[in-house]
């Protein structure tokens, strides 16, 4: 398997192989997710719809629920307006969703189909709503498609009454729906009353019940989308993929933003409790600081493990630098940082943080792709590959453990119910990182090193 990379590296610009990212719509789809009774559209043909769905049902082992503008050849020539028609009035006739959230594709933009101006001619039913993004996949990554879903439904329906609602807008970025539990728990503990959007916590780890729900209960609801303009201050997590989502808040409605890291480690959670310490203005609760000893206290038993280990981190650009800071706080030396989503800021940010960690001979790219990486990690191989379940190739041809984090994971179960965001979810994270070494050294090690008390 993987054994003709080659170890020689060249510089490829124009081509990738074996993508270290997916495409726009899926971004799209998934942020459409997280709003109550939604029904996200794929302005496109079935198959691209379809891709979409099964990626995010493979990752959250949940039905991703779509519906599709099923482009055929007269749509793809002469545009896609009466499909559009047809579909929306067939969706809030059949699925009776309280909005759809338009996307499009590759096809829909490549022909110019103007969906501002076809959505403000769609007869849509009293009370019900049509919001759109353009997604076009050849540029960016589905974290680009998440973002500006996520604007899209704030250009359409964030307003302003005056009235400020004292409320925080949270803006998680894309995180797992136990990494938004776990959010909104440390804002409970802290008493901020916050409005998370999106909120996919209960609809793609919706609970068993016997009964299936075309909507499960979860979602940011429509009222809470049109309050974030009366927000008194925003808290934007993923510095990457939330930028531009809060800069929009701010120029549209003047609601001032901290943007921070996705809040995994130990640096990175402390920075999101001060941001909603800002807001609440009480002290830090005790229980609180006693989960942030408890994963300091692990950092300090687990580091003659982790100290000095090469690692390899790759995926979504945020969740691998916060994952690079956190490894960083175990001692560990991230070799290799990559992320498929071609943003410089990713590279300029992941370098600080080894800067500021001492850590040299690292490599980080924006862009990249896990051929690239493998061609680092034959000629120069790391104790510990971290990365989403495309990575389990490269860890069987080179035999390198393997810790299951990011998007997508599609060959293991629980990965989403659980967090790896706040103090709780760090020692989720190294307890994953220091038993995927100690299981290796126990696999390897002499007869006599081989000891039950480690
Ligand atoms: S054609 Fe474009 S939108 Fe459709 S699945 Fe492929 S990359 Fe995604």
């Amino acid at each position: 398997m993987l054994d003709l990379t080659p170890s020689e590296h060249l510089d490829r610009r124009a081509l990738r192989i074996n993508p270290c990212k997916t495409c726009q719509p899926v971004g799209a789809l998934f942020a459409a997710l997280g709003v109550e009774r939604c029904m996200p559209h794929s302005h496109g043909s079935q198959g691209c719809c379809s891709y979409h769905r099964t990626v995010l049902s493979r990752h959250f082992k949940e039905p991703a629920i779509a519906a599709s503008s099923s482009f055929t050849e007269g749509a793809s020539v002469f545009g896609g307006r009466s499909n559009l028609v047809a579909a929306t009035r067939n969706i809030f006739a059949i699925y009776d969703p309280d909005i759809i959230a338009v996307h499009t594709t590759c096809l829909s933009e490549t022909i110019g189909d103007d969906l501002g101006s076809y959505i403000m001619d769609l007869e849509v039913p009293p009370g019900k709503l049509v919001v759109h993004a353009n997604t076009p996949s050849y540029a960016g990554s589905h974290i680009v498609g998440y973002a500006r879903m996520t604007m899209g439904f704030m250009s359409y329906l964030t307003q302003k009454t005056g009235v400020p609602n004292g409320r925080c807008a949270v803006l998680p970025g894309w995180v797992n729906p136990g990494d938004l539990r776990e959010l909104k728990q440390i804002a409970a503990q802290m008493e901020v009353p916050c409005t998370f959007f999106p909120d996919q916590s209960g609809v793609l780890d919706a609970p068993m019940t016997g009964t299936y729900e075309l909507y499960p209960k979860g979602g940011t609801t429509i009222a809470e989308i049109r309050g974030l303009g009366d927000s008194e201050s925003a808290i934007a997590l993923g510095e990457i993929i939330n930028e531009e989502p809060a800069e929009l808040l701010e120029k549209k409605w003047k609601v001032p933003y901290t943007l921070l890291p996705l809040p995994v480690g130990v640096a990175y959670t402390d920075a999101f409790v001060m941001a909603l310490q800002r807001h609440s203005k009480l002290e830090v609760p005790a229980d609180l600081e006693a989960q942030r000893g408890r994963l300091v206290d692990l950092l300090l038993d687990s580091h003659q493990y982790t100290y000095g280990k090469r690692v390899a981190l790759f995926g979504d650009p945020d969740i691998v630098l916060a994952l690079t800071s956190l490894v960083l706080e175990a001692g560990m030396v991230p070799a290799y940082v990559i992320t498929g989503t071609p943003k410089e800021t990713f590279t300029r940010k992941a370098e600080a943080l080894f800067a500021q960690y001492g850590a040299e001979g690292c490599i980080a790219r924006a862009g990249s792709d896990l051929f690239e990486l493998h061609q680092w990690i034959k000629r120069e191989s790391v104790d510990l590959l971290i990365g989403s379940s495309y990575g389990k190739q490269i860890a069987r041809a080179e035999d390198i453990p393997f810790v299951r984090a990011g998007f997508p994971v599609l060959d293991r179960y629980g990965h989403s119910l659980l967090p790896v965001v706040g103090y709780t979810g760090g020692i989720r994270l190294i307890e994953k990182i220091s038993n995927a070494l100690m299981d290796r050294f126990d696999r390897d090690c002499a007869e006599e090193d081989f000891e039950v008390v480690m």
